[in-house]
């Protein structure tokens, strides 16, 4: 059983169908879907989305990126450059590539009805209980469910995890998400409303004191897809993400390169979200209980893995739990602590990482991050190869092999 039908959901349902368990997910939407923005898919992620057969799929709906650029947020000089297309696809076997979220839910969806998995919708868990041969679920409603495993992909919040933590046996050192300081306004725009040529073919990060902005293309070039974001000392909302004021965003980017300006200008709808994350977990696993993607390791978005890791997650549980007799607790136990050992260590490093580049594209320090800014410049265009030392180790990881 599977608590949440997010990205992490139905991968871990189509990885484990794969194998040959048979697989209920219970989501509490009344239907199923994401939110209207992109994710950019790493060669990581896409080693995985390859095994599981969609790479063919999600070819004909995204977009290639030509380059992957950090630029001034003013004059747009180029500080870093780093080639993607065919040279990246080679380095690391597998494709980067812009998706629309939506096309990768509607993708996994089909490809998890198709392999038979059961979805429940309107279906909101809000507790378990374990034995030592099976987990029971209860809904919102009072309406229960068992299976031999129950595995919570739900997200930040996760209700799983909630529970876990209650559990004496559970020693973990769980603390609530916290607000990062940073809102994420995000949003699409069709090309066709800006001006001809306006948006480099790359995935482009433009980098200024507080704040940046990230712009890329999805679906063939059709559409461009923006994140904004920007320091705040608090988020007072009570949900993670609002209808966003466009006029407020268009402000806070005034002043702002002209491709930033003339996109923002176009925008006539957005989406503010605040960025929580949390430290580490300990632990991920209770007997036959066990967590993924943002349920254990929320991060930020600024290295582009958030939902690569949750996809990493659900191929390395379904890998680890192939073959296993599910009635038997040890062999499960044994199964989620190899589990556990192989993703814990690499999502920890990529959820630090990712905060690292926080200061890195806000300039923190004034003189002192520009100055960063530039140095990374001038040695990686001498010396190319200086990126792949950073990006070797989260691109290359192929969890399939
Ligand atoms: C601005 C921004 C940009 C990002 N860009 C990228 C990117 O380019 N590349 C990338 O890899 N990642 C990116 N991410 C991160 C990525 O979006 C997340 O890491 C990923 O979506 C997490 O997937 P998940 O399935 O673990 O959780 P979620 O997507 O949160 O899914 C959880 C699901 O569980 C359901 N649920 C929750 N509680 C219950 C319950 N009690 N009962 C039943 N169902 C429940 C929810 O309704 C939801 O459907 C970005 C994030 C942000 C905020």
């Amino acid at each position: 059983m599977i608590v949440g039908g997010g990205i992490g959901g139905l991968c871990a349902a189509l990885s484990l169908t794969k194998q040959g368990f048979l697989v209920s997910v219970f989501e509490q939407s009344k239907s199923l879907g994401e939110v209207g923005a992109g994710l950019q898919m790493t060669p990581n992620a896409m080693k995985v989305l390859t095994a599981l057969g969609l790479l063919e799929q999600i070819k004909k709906v995204s977009f290639s990126p030509e380059n992957a650029v950090i630029r001034h947020y003013q004059t747009g000089k180029k500080f870093l450059n780093v080639p993607l297309g065919e040279g990246c696809c080679s380095r690391y076997n597998a494709p980067y590539l812009h998706l629309h979220r939506a096309d990768l839910h509607r993708i996994l969806l089909a490809e998890a009805k198709g392999q038979g998995v059961i979805f429940h919708l309107n279906s909101k868990v809000v507790q378990f209980e374990q034995d030592d041969r099976q987990v029971s679920i209860t809904m919102e409603s009072g309406e229960t469910f068992s299976g031999s495993m129950l595995i919570g992909a739900d997200g930040i919040r996760s209700k799983v995890l909630e529970q876990l933590q209650k559990s004496l046996s559970f020693q973990c050192n769980h603390k609530p998400p916290i607000f990062t300081g940073q809102v994420a306004w995000r949003g699409t725009i069709a090309t066709d409303l800006l001006p001809k040529g306006l948006i480099k073919p790359d995935a482009t990060v433009w980098a200024g004191p507080g704040r940046h902005f990230v712009t890329y293309y999805l679906r063939g070039g059709k559409m461009v897809n923006f994140v904004a974001v920007e320091e705040r000392s608090q988020w007072t909302n009570e949900s993670w993400n609002t209808a966003g004021d466009v006029e407020q965003l268009k402000s806070a980017f005034s002043g702002w390169h002209s491709e930033v300006t003339q996109l923002l200008a176009a925008a006539d709808e957005t989406f503010l979200w605040g960025l929580f994350a949390r430290e580490p977990l300990s632990k991920w696993h209770l007997n036959r209980v066990v967590l993924l993607g943002d349920a254990c390791h929320p991060m930020l978005p600024f290295m582009a893995q958030g939902a690569a890791m949750a996809i990493e997650d659900a191929f390395v549980l379904a890998k680890e739990l192939s073959g296993v007799v599910l009635e038997n607790s040890q062999n499960v136990e044994q199964a989620l602590t190899r589990y556990t050992h192989q993703r814990l260590p690499r999502t920890s490093k990529v959820q630090a990482m990712s905060k690292a580049n926080a200061d890195l594209y806000h300039m923190k320090g004034g003189a002192l991050g520009r100055l960063r800014l530039n140095t990374i410049g001038m040695v990686t265009s001498t010396l190319p190869s200086v990126v792949n030392v950073k990006l070797d180790p989260v691109y290359g990881l192929d969890v399939t092999q």
